[in-house]
């Protein structure tokens, strides 16, 4: 068989090579970064039982995975502004969501592929239908290949989606700015105590510090604003003492253990403008091509895009890999399931967005999670 081809080596196209190549099928990746550390893959991800877990046993990894988790990360908390804790809920240590490291998954994945699979530095520039289920892929240093299965795995901008969908990523008027703390439990003492073991989340409408404890007393935040996308362009984010003061001033009255995690943040603050596109984003069959992760379904941060990306990869594998000779009939059934399941986790990833960052915050965040601990505890799962 030709190999299937790839545009991405994200976390989902990674799964999709691996799993193909379980199966004994051939697959090529092409990656427009230049190496496989060309690019710091910061954060933590929850990867869940029911799709991440899913994706890494198809994958045969679930045990090296298991290697990299963090233990106690699964700790989640809710401050009011002045640190008081409205919610504690220590990590318990039974696992449904176990976190790791996004470049240590990365990492797995790539040693797990065959030498070569990936093609690094190859930026895919247009994609043109040939006829027959056939596309031309022309790379911005010049040089083209001809397929017939073209997978979109390119994330949020994907040049392959426009085979398939007029749909573009639209801003979602909510900004994420990443920030950094390292060695956090001895120069920032009070700052460690209010983060606690895994993840943190103070809130008002429209404004809230996220923090995440990252392996070797790392913080980890992301301070989210409900802005226009203009009001965050007029950030000099290249004068990173100065842009750390503007967001700060959005925090005034704050606890300082808090606004630490912005005004003395190691690393410059970068904005992360959230994009999504429609709710339901779906495509009518076009041989030869398909869509996953986030290139199919982008949707606000809630914990599932990495483990959704993985779990599609892991899935359109397995369908390629039983309907042999028939593609148009291995995308059929993988887009079937994928479909209605991005449509659900994106909706539910807006609610959470408005949760976070929408009126009523901090209290709808603390009834979601109550109803989550309480469906827990009823189902007696981790
Ligand atoms: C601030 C923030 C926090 C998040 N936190 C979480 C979390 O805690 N848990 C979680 O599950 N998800 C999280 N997500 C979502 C998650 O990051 C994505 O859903 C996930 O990375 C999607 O994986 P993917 O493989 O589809 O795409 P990506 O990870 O975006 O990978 C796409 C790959 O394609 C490559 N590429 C792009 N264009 C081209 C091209 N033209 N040619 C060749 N290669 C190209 C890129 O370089 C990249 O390597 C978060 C997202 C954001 C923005």
């Amino acid at each position: 068989m030709t190999p299937v081809t790839i545009v991405g080596a994200g976390l989902g196209g990674l799964t999709l090579a691996r799993v193909l190549h379980v199966h004994g099928l051939p697959a090529i990746v092409y990656e427009a970064e230049a190496s496989a550390g060309a690019r710091t893959q910061g954060g933590m991800l929850d990867i869940h039982e029911r799709d991440g877990q899913l994706a890494l046993k198809a994958a045969g990894l679930f045990d090296p995975f298991r290697a990299l988790i963090h233990a106690g990360g699964e700790a989640s908390r809710v401050l009011d502004p002045q640190g008081a804790v409205l919610m504690d809920q220590p990590d318990d240590g039974t696992g449904g969501r176990p976190e790791v490291l996004r470049g240590e998954l990365r990492r797995l994945l790539l040693d797990s592929l065959p030498a070569g699979t990936v093609q690094w530095g190859r930026k895919l520039a247009r994609v043109a239908a040939l006829g027959d289920g056939q596309h031309e892929l022309t790379f911005t240093d010049g040089a083209s290949v001809t397929t017939g299965l073209l997978v979109g795995a390119d994330g949020a901008w994907s040049k392959v989606r426009p085979l398939l969908s007029d749909a573009t990523p639209a801003y979602a008027g909510a900004t994420f700015i990443d920030t950094y703390l390292f060695d956090a439990d001895a120069r920032y003492p009070a700052t460690a105590q209010a983060v606690g073991g895994g993840g943190m989340f103070a809130m008002t409408p429209g404004r809230g510090i996220f923090a995440h404890r990252e392996p070797g007393g790392t913080l980890h935040a992301y301070i989210g604003l409900r802005r226009p996308a203009e009001w965050i362009a007029a950030i000099d984010f290249g004068d990173a003492a100065a842009a750390k003061a503007r967001i700060a001033a959005e925090f005034d009255g704050w606890a300082p253990a808090l606004t630490t995690l912005i005004t003395h943040s190691d690393t410059p603050p970068v904005p992360r403008l959230l994009h999504t596109l429609p709710i339901g984003h779906r495509w009518s069959r076009v041989p030869g091509v398909t869509l996953l992760g986030d290139a199919a379904h982008l949707a606000p941060p809630a914990g599932e895009g990495a483990n959704l990306a993985m779990l599609d990869g892991a899935e359109l594998a397995q369908a390629i890999a039983a309907h042999p000779g028939d593609i148009e009939a291995a995308l059929a059934v993988y887009e079937s399931v994928m479909f209605p399941r991005g449509a659900v986790a994106a909706a539910g990833a807006h609610r959470i967005l408005d949760l976070c960052l929408g009126d009523s915050a901090p209290f709808g965040l603390l009834d979601f999670f109550a109803g989550a601990f309480a469906r827990r505890d009823a189902s007696g799962e981790g």
